[in-house]
């Protein structure tokens, strides 16, 4: 039997297309592994969101192309945004790689593999592909992701992924649930809606809040979330239904990139400072004890001190619970590329904002954090703690990682007294110091 083995890189949409991309390879007679030396055929999967994702995948690529000195039958891929963004680019920089193949083209893997044992092959065409009928859910334990829509529409002037994903396109609202239905009869209890732009959601007549009430309907789904949306597609009657159904989390990863008006004018993100903060206290009237988090971006091309003390101060006012902060990174293609070049911030001063932004972001979100100490979290039990298998880690409603002692069956909702915080972590009374896990590392959000 041919074995693949698939590594990937970058935002969940991703983790969910490696999981589609498991479904194709098996249904054509692959066994997936994870052993990369026993695979015939190794694919990345891979972002382009800023330069040092595709520098590691470089990297990462030009070592398993020494594979090959030994193992000439290798078939060695990259699959996703990275090489739809460089296109035949790519090549030259890499000549040992066989198959580039965009995130429009994984329904045609198996014969696209056959032909790049070939010669160098490439499907980079973007289309109307949904993969409604591949179930595109990725399950790990009891929590799925579960794509709802691919691609943007909003080309944001420093955002690569409306030309490597395409055009927005929603999934049919009864595949959806069918989809979450097949996950809970599989065991699984929390779901993440995905979509570049999810709430932007619609297929025919039906809109975001009506897939989240039928999903939130399923039998079994015990906590449903949802990432990224943007700020300007919410409807009220969102809000106003999470906060009436206790399976829609109160936590809501709200990207703001900036505090500064005239930056996001300039970011064409379709909102001022201002219409957020409504926007925030809007959110806050329904949810009181919502969870909050954001995507920020420092050094956008004319950023000033005072734009940049403008996001600090929107940091300040909105109190994230957490933060994906990351340095601007010029994407080609892009208008930001294209047009802005000249105002780019010098690496020294948007790396000294970065500095600070976190060190104001980590301060909030102690404070945050340390707001649930001396009280109960209703926390979703995951899975045993990697560092101490005595403990579990789970999540609480407002999106917050929780360690508690003992191993409840994952799946179960548990009531835990949170002994103390750190700026990442709840940890339930029991947990001893020193077998508290890490900090989870963060993963890539879905907008930047
Ligand atoms: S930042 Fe988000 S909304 Fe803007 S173009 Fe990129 S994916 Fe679309």
């Amino acid at each position: 039997m041919r074995r693949a083995y698939i590594e990937t890189y970058g935002c969940q949409m991703n983790v969910a297309d490696s999981a589609l991309m498991t479904h194709v390879l098996e249904d054509a007679g692959f066994k997936v592994t994870e052993d990369v030396n026993e695979a015939s055929l190794i694919l990345l999967n891979t972002c382009a969101i800023r330069e040092r994702a595709e520098e590691r995948v470089t990297a990462r690529l030009q070592q398993l192309g020494q594979l090959k000195r030994i193992r000439p039958d290798l078939v060695l891929g990259v699959t996703g945004c990275m090489p739809k963004h460089l296109g035949k680019e790519l090549l030259d920089r890499l000549p040992k790689v066989d198959l580039f193949i965009g995130p429009d083209s994984y329904r045609h893997l198996p014969s696209l593999v056959e032909e790049a044992a070939l010669r160098p092959t490439f499907s980079l065409t973007l289309g109307d592909e949904d993969y409604s009928d591949l179930d595109p859910v990725s399950i790990e334990g009891i929590h799925a992701f579960v794509p709802i829509m691919r691609g943007c529409d909003r080309f944001c002037t420093f955002c690569v992924v409306p030309l490597t994903r395409g055009r927005e396109k929603s999934l049919p609202l009864a595949d959806v649930v069918r989809q979450v239905r097949g996950a809970a009869e599989h065991g699984v209890r929390a779901v993440t809606l995905l979509g570049q732009t999810v709430n932007s959601y619609h297929h025919d007549e039906d809109r975001f809040r009506d897939l989240l009430s039928e999903v939130s309907e399923v039998e079994g789904i015990l906590r449903v979330r949802f990432t990224s949306p943007h700020p300007v597609e919410f409807e009220e009657d969102v809000f106003a239904l999470m906060a009436e159904r206790p399976n829609l989390c109160a936590h809501i990863h709200l990207p703001v990139q900036s505090g500064s008006t005239r930056i996001l004018e300039s970011m064409k993100r379709g909102h001022s400072r201002e219409e957020f903060l409504a926007l925030v206290d809007r959110i806050r009237t329904h949810l009181p004890d919502v969870g909050l988090t954001t995507d920020i971006i420092v050094g956008y091309p004319g950023e000033t001190d005072a734009d940049f003390e403008a996001t600090l101060s929107l940091v300040r006012e909105v109190q994230f619970d957490s933060a994906f902060m990351f340095r601007y990174s010029p994407r080609s293609g892009t208008y930001a590329y294209r047009k802005l070049r000249d105002e780019e911030v010098p690496d020294a001063v948007s790396a000294e904002r970065l500095e600070s932004l976190i060190a104001e972001q980590e301060r909030i979100s102690l404070q945050r954090y340390r707001r649930w100490e001396g009280r109960h979290v209703e926390v979703l039990v995951e899975t045993v703690s990697r560092r101490n298998p005595l403990n579990s880690v789970g999540k609480s409603d407002d999106g917050k990682t929780v360690i508690l002692p003992g191993t409840p069956e994952p799946g179960t909702m548990v009531s835990v007294p949170i002994a103390r915080a750190t700026s990442h972590t709840l940890i339930a009374e029991g947990v001893q110091e020193r077998e508290a896990a890490p900090d989870p590392a963060p993963v890539e959000s879905i907008e930047v």
